[in-house]
């Protein structure tokens, strides 16, 4: 008799261990598996690119490279603005406003090469178009009306962009963690009177008013600052300026698509980045 209770207990014990230790793996899975779906909501709703963001989250993060037009300020507002005005002088004048806008493009770009991003250029290029159609049609040209046209290119740079949503509240959470560099495209002049008069300067370790935003010039910055790539990052909405120099180094990126133009066209090189709605979800990951 004692032997039977002794082997019923030790069976009805090994029963009991056995199920213990499934109920627990079976708990542990439910566990992993809603942890796992939680994560892949998360990251599915916010990025599309989860699986690169997701390998890339376990990477430290050091260092930010911020992108000032159109990711931190809405300048391609302003000159929408001025786009809208010239179209509408070059309709009264007898041009058609969609063809006026294209070679507007064509003739700035063009300009770009020869007086790259100075302030004087942009109205020089609006002054061009209006010549170039005077021109096309045998028409006079009319230099109060070609000064007009110019000065809605230099009304431009007397005006301050706008602030992106949110953007002392994420810049003071993140420079409290992170070093923040500025690189920013322009004339130097306009660039640091946008970043005193939004008060956004405060904020950078370092500012970089570029020329051109090309690997070389990405590059200098890592040089200069011994950064390492792995724990960079930019941030900007450019695909051709932020966006793509930084993945041909293999800096980690984040694309906030925004208002652009012409200039900017540009393919992504990869799918290697995470793009987001807004500024603000950018807290969401960094
Ligand atoms: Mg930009």
């Amino acid at each position: 008799m004692p032997t039977l209770f002794l082997l019923s207990f030790n069976f009805l014990s090994s029963l009991y261990t056995v199920f213990t230790y499934h109920s627990s793996l079976i708990t542990y899975y439910c566990i992993y598996i809603l942890d796992t779906n939680i994560v892949f909501a998360k990251a599915y709703h916010y990025s599309y690119n989860y699986k690169e963001f997701m390998q890339k989250e376990r990477v430290k993060i050091k260092t930010i490279i911020f992108d000032l037009d159109d990711t931190l300020i809405k300048t391609s507002k302003l000159y929408n603005q001025a786009r809208e005005e010239f179209s509408l002088l070059m309709e009264n004048s007898g041009f058609k406003k969609e063809e006026a806008l294209a070679k507007l493009d064509e003739i700035d770009i063009k300009n770009i090469q020869q007086h790259g991003f100075t302030k004087e250029r942009y109205p020089f290029s609006l002054g061009k178009t209006y010549e170039y159609f005077s021109q096309k049609n045998g028409k006079k040209i009319n230099p109060e009306l070609k000064k007009k046209i110019e000065e809605i290119g230099w009304q431009v740079f007397r005006q301050i962009p706008k602030l992106v949503d949110g953007v002392y509240q994420v810049l003071d959470i993140l420079s409290q963690k992170y070093f923040l560099i500025l690189a920013t495209l322009g004339d130097p002049h306009v660039q640091k009177k946008k970043l005193q008069l939004t008060d956004l300067k405060k904020y950078f370790s370092a500012i970089y008013v570029l020329r051109y935003k090309s690997v070389e010039e990405y590059q200098n910055i890592l040089t200069e600052h011994k950064l390492d790539k792995k724990d960079t990052w930019i941030i900007g909405n450019s695909v051709r300026s932020d966006l793509n120099p930084g993945l041909k180094l293999g800096i980690n990126c984040i694309l906030i698509p925004y208002l652009s133009w012409k200039f900017e066209d540009e393919e992504p090189l990869s799918e290697n980045y995470l793009q987001l709605d807004s500024l603000k979800e950018v807290l969401n990951y960094l």
